[in-house]
């Protein structure tokens, strides 16, 4: 007998995991609920559009009851004051049952927005349990300071956790945006309560679980699902919450630093969006390199990442050849079945999203850019949600395709002269999250990357950055940062403890 396609295995694992329920239930104190008052959404996929799993809609007091449980957990310093070691110890069981679970979580997460299981499977869940384990191991490395005081003095400036963290996150990396925020928030001794976004809750009420066998203390992670309007804003306006690690679209960063104002002042820290320029310089030798990079960054996750090099910046002596080279390789990246381990580019996350790319293919060429591939929906006798790999040439910086993040599988091409030509093109965006830059010149290269307002450069690559770097924007892409060291400042405060010693 032949075995079964890879393919066929992950549609009979999926259908094995819909017939057995998923629970959907919110997790607060260690404990599965429904909703207080019983409501519920449902969780369709994106694949074929189908019910998935039921899930409770959290609202206020729903909110309420997980932010009492985080703050109850917090104030007796059940998972706080353990030592930094301790903590250690629990986050690294934590990421190594996430690794146990790693067909599982994948599962959910493909089949919950879309993305094409084999990067599920290569990345978030790997990516997710790094961060987590990083978190971990970097805890009980970290010391706090003296001051420089005369011998009349001692002064002590400590990192303590800021308390209860709401953590709202978005559906395009949602295991992974969440563990940005888990891996600081938790290592450093905070409870937290994470509102996933209606779109992809699944992955995370299993995170929730897994933490709790790996020994994390009861009411310490709590994960309430639910629509932004009503969870999300509940748990942003809440008068106990500490700080907020929002990341999600600009227009609800905006709101987010409005929920503070409006009630405890609590910390918010914004990662939003971004509409990224990737340069390339006639001067790079490696051509098919770039190429191949700025469609591989661009299309990767349906195009629905913070980051993708939407915007590609090229020169114009070598803008024909360069654009055949993407025309070229768009079919590549032909929407497929997600499930399907070939498959490169899955689903949109849900109906909306496809109108909303979709409207902006239209714009693009009502604006007169000239579309060189893609530019339709696909795939529509499944039910599911597939737009072509979109690539339009000859797009000016002022139309709306080049100025509005899309968040979809659509690359503009500004063809430019001159390197400061280049730079302005760039910074003209209300947004500063990512660059790329292309050349062989390390003075240009470095030249380029200082002038560029933005959060990261890259530079003769792009994405290949890892945890040990801070990731997040300037402008209106946000303020905080997440991986790496930095992400601690978020969620810790530092405190000065300054001590007179007399004389003997
Ligand atoms: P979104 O802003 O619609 O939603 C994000 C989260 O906020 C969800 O959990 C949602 O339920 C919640 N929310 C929505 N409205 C709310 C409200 N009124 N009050 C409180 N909470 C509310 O964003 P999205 O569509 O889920 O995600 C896509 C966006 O996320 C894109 O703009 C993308 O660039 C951005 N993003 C940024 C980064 C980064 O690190 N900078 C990473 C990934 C995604």
């Amino acid at each position: 007998m032949n075995a079964p396609n890879p393919r066929d295995l992950w549609h009979a694992r999926a259908a094995d995991r819909i017939a057995a329920g998923i629970d959907g239930r919110m997790l607060v104190n260690g404990q599965r609920f429904n909703a207080t008052d019983g409501d519920l959404f449902d969780c369709i996929s994106p694949i074929d559009g189908k019910v998935i799993a039921r899930v409770a809609r959290g609202k206020q007091a729903d909110v309420n009851r997980a932010v009492e449980a985080a703050r109850a957990a917090f104030n007796d310093r059940r998972w706080a004051s353990r030592s930094p070691a301790a903590r250690k110890k629990v986050m690294l069981a934590f990421a190594e049952r996430m690794r146990a679970a790693r067909d599982e979580l994948a599962l959910l997460e493909t089949l919950d927005m879309g993305k094409p299981i084999r990067n599920s499977l290569s990345t978030d869940v790997p990516a997710a349990a790094r961060c987590i384990q990083w978190f971990g191991e970097a805890v009980d490395k970290i010391y706090d300071e003296i001051a420089p005081t005369g011998h009349d003095a001692l002064a002590l400036v400590t990192r303590e956790p800021v308390g209860v963290v709401g953590a709202i996150v978005p559906w395009n990396y949602p295991m992974l945006m969440a563990s940005w925020k888990l891996g600081p928030a938790l290592a450093a001794g905070n409870s937290v309560v994470l509102k996933p976004s209606e779109k992809s809750p699944l992955t995370a009420l299993r995170l929730a679980e897994l933490a709790l066998e790996a020994g994390l203390p009861e009411g310490v992670f709590n994960v309430v699902p639910g629509y932004g309007h009503e969870a999300g804003e509940a748990l942003a306006l809440h008068m106990d919450v500490d700080a907020i690690g929002f990341t999600g679209s600009t227009r609800t960063g905006r709101r987010m630093l409005d929920y503070a104002s409006r009630s405890n002042l609590k910390r918010v820290y914004n990662e939003l969006g971004g509409k990224s320029a990737n340069i390339v310089f006639a001067d790079f030798d490696d051509l098919d390199r770039a190429a191949a990079t700025a469609a591989g960054s661009m299309f990767y996750n349906q195009g629905e990442s913070c980051n993708a090099p939407s915007r590609l910046l090229v020169e114009e002596g070598i803008a024909d050849a360069f654009v055949a080279k993407l025309k070229a390789l768009a079919p590549q990246y032909a929407p497929a079945d997600p499930l399907d381990p070939k498959t490169v580019l899955g689903a949109l996350v849900d109906e909306g999203q496809t109108r909303t790319v979709m409207g902006y293919i239209e714009a693009g060429l009502a604006e007169g850019a000239a579309c060189v591939a893609g530019g339709c929906r696909a795939l529509e006798h499944t039910g599911g949600q597939y737009v072509e790999p979109t690539v339009f040439d000859h797009v000016r910086n002022s139309m709306k395709i080049a100025r509005e993040e899309i968040f979809g599988p659509v690359l503009s091409v500004i063809r430019f002269k001159t390197e400061a030509e280049a730079v302005a093109l760039a910074n003209a965006s209300d947004y500063g999250l990512h660059a790329g830059v292309w050349t062989r010149h390390i003075d240009r290269a470095v030249r380029v990357s200082r002038a560029l307002h933005v959060g990261t450069v890259h530079v003769n690559q792009y994405d290949e950055d890892d945890i040990t770097v801070p990731f997040g924007g300037v402008k209106q892409s946000g303020n905080g940062r997440d991986k790496s060291l930095h992400a601690f400042d978020k969620y810790t405060e530092l405190k000065t403890t300054w001590m007179r010693i007399d004389a003997a």
